[in-house]
């Protein structure tokens, strides 16, 4: 593991419980010396662990035993405290607002680094490594569908899973806006399953498409529309058995 810099953020308080969730962020801010100084401005009252730039420096803000302001308001897996049960990551990218661009080699070489280095020190699930855009799909876009999460899960870090063209096929016309039925309950019940706050029930309404959108952003990075076409179910239902035999052994 890289040598750490300490950049000391005022921004924290303590933690009740062991971190066992890691979200990733981008900045979303035109330079890294502007996120770093707002990650430490007590004004801003925002903060994350670690932040780690283009180049793969890593500064640390805020120490793994404290609990760090990043998440805001969200949920995953029903937790709706994410800052109380997670470590933040904060990578370095201007983000939607302010070109998004491709994250070097070098920055990915760097959060590969650290994600190992976390994990080794608690215990964290698979299923439990998201984006902020998971946990506040209706707020948030980051890390984005530029960050390599297959790359990530190649190193033992994540979900990943693509499904086969036959079963792409076999699940038909996609469903989108205004759509209700059986495939829209299943839907809907599979990403609440995952972890999105979507509540099971209902049509495919504003939420459901944002969700979707949220879905895509990190498991079907080519198109993000919010359309849940076949090949969307089929990688949901995907990353659904990967998610449960990880949680079956877990109680093994
Ligand atoms: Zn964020």
């Amino acid at each position: 593991m890289r040598a750490v810099r300490e950049r000391p953020s005022p921004n924290f308080d303590q933690r009740r419980s062991p971190p066992d969730m890691l979200v990733l962020h981008y900045t979303g801010m035109k330079t890294a010396q502007a996120a770093v100084e707002r990650l430490c401005d007590p004004e801003a009252k925002v903060s994350a662990h670690y932040i780690v730039d283009e180049d793969g420096e890593i500064l640390r803000l805020v120490p793994e035993e404290r609990r760090a302001w990043h998440a805001g308001r969200g949920v995953w897996q029903g937790e709706a405290d994410c800052n109380a049960a997670s470590i933040g990551i904060e990578i370095v990218n201007p983000g939607h607002e302010f070109g998004y661009r491709d994250f070097p080699d070098a920055q990915i070489a760097a959060v590969l680094e650290l994600v190992a280095d976390i994990r080794g020190r608690w215990t964290i699930p698979d299923a439990r490594i998201i984006g902020h855009s998971d946990l506040a799909p209706e707020r948030k876009q980051d890390p984005g569908e530029r960050f390599p999460w297959k790359r990530l899960a190649g190193e033992g870090h994540g979900l990943w899973f693509e499904p086969a063209p036959e079963r792409v096929a076999a699940l038909g016309a996609p469903l989108g806006p205004g759509d209700e039925g059986l495939g829209v309950i299943v839907l809907r019940a599979g990403l609440h399953r995952l972890g999105y706050a979507l509540e099971p029930g209902g049509e495919y309404d504003d939420l459901t498409r944002i969700t979707v959108e949220a879905f895509q952003r990190h498991w079907r990075q080519a198109k993000v529309d919010g359309i849940a076409d076949g090949e969307t179910r089929a990688t949901l239902m995907g990353v659904l058995q990967l998610a449960t035999a990880e949680s079956v052994t877990g109680v093994l």
